[in-house]
């Protein structure tokens, strides 16, 4: 019996790819594996445990066991919006890791959310957990707007992951997510200063020991600039 991996992230996409995966496989083959950031906003590990009592099918979680800025120290390098390390070392590889161990490549499906508006992304993915097949349900007719899934959520009696309505269009490490851009960070700011200031502080960390890295950049005159979160902070406090 073919294996149906989805991996499922708390984010909206994946949620949506799980109903897909089970309203046409069903659920007794299938695994919906999540890869524990330990940063993530402490709703969205309510909304696994709603999303995976509705389905009725258990919640198998990885964990490198280190948060992103923990990657970034050991791996002496500040992730941003072009690399991210973390990503790897706290998705990517835990998963593969579980798939190696778990998963027989000649009859496993790996399921992805992302949407038919990031199917630029696909070849990409295809490679990244090649040889395990991969399919992207949210990417296949009907092409639904985020906003169509998160009704799905509430038509089923699920309360979406709050950060959705807090104005942040990913659901993923709390919101401090080094591949957000300079509107998120600023958004980020005003919703959750606290977590705002903690990036800010592991940012000024890793500046002190690799020099002037910043997760985020701007352009000046053609050319770009690390803009750090204390600069942007202090910033769009004068204004
Ligand atoms: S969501 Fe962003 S910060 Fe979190 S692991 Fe992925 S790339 Fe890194």
């Amino acid at each position: 019996m073919t294996l149906h991996v989805v991996q499922f992230s708390g984010g909206i996409g994946s949620w949506a790819a799980a109903q897909r995966v089970a309203a046409e496989h069903g659920t007794d083959n299938l695994t919906l594996l999540f890869a524990d950031t330990l940063v993530e906003d402490l709703d969205l590990y309510r909304f696994l445990q709603d999303a995976t009592t509705q389905l009725d099918v258990p919640l198998t979680v990885v964990r490198d066991g280190r948060t992103p800025f923990e990657v970034f120290r050991d791996q002496r390098f500040l992730g941003n919006s072009r690399i991210a390390p973390c990503s790897y070392w706290l998705k990517q590889k835990p998963c593969r890791d579980w798939l190696n161990a778990h998963a027989d490549p000649a009859d496993t499906i790996v399921y992805v959310g992302i949407d038919h508006t990031e199917a630029h992304r696909v070849p990409g993915i295809e490679r990244g957990w090649a040889p395990w097949k991969t399919r992207f349900p949210m990417c296949d007719p009907p092409h639904l707007t985020k906003e169509e899934m998160l009704a799905q959520t509430r038509a089923l009696g699920i309360e979406p992951p709050r950060l959705y309505a807090l104005g942040y269009r990913h659901n993923n490490c709390g919101g401090s997510c080094v591949r957000a851009g300079k509107k998120q960070w600023l958004h980020h700011l005003a919703t959750f200063p606290e977590r705002f200031a903690a990036a800010e502080h592991e940012e000024e960390r890793r500046r002190a020991e690799l020099g002037d890295v910043a997760i985020l950049k701007e352009r000046r005159n053609g050319v770009s600039y690390p803009l750090p979160l204390r600069e942007l902070r202090r910033r769009a406090q004068a204004a």
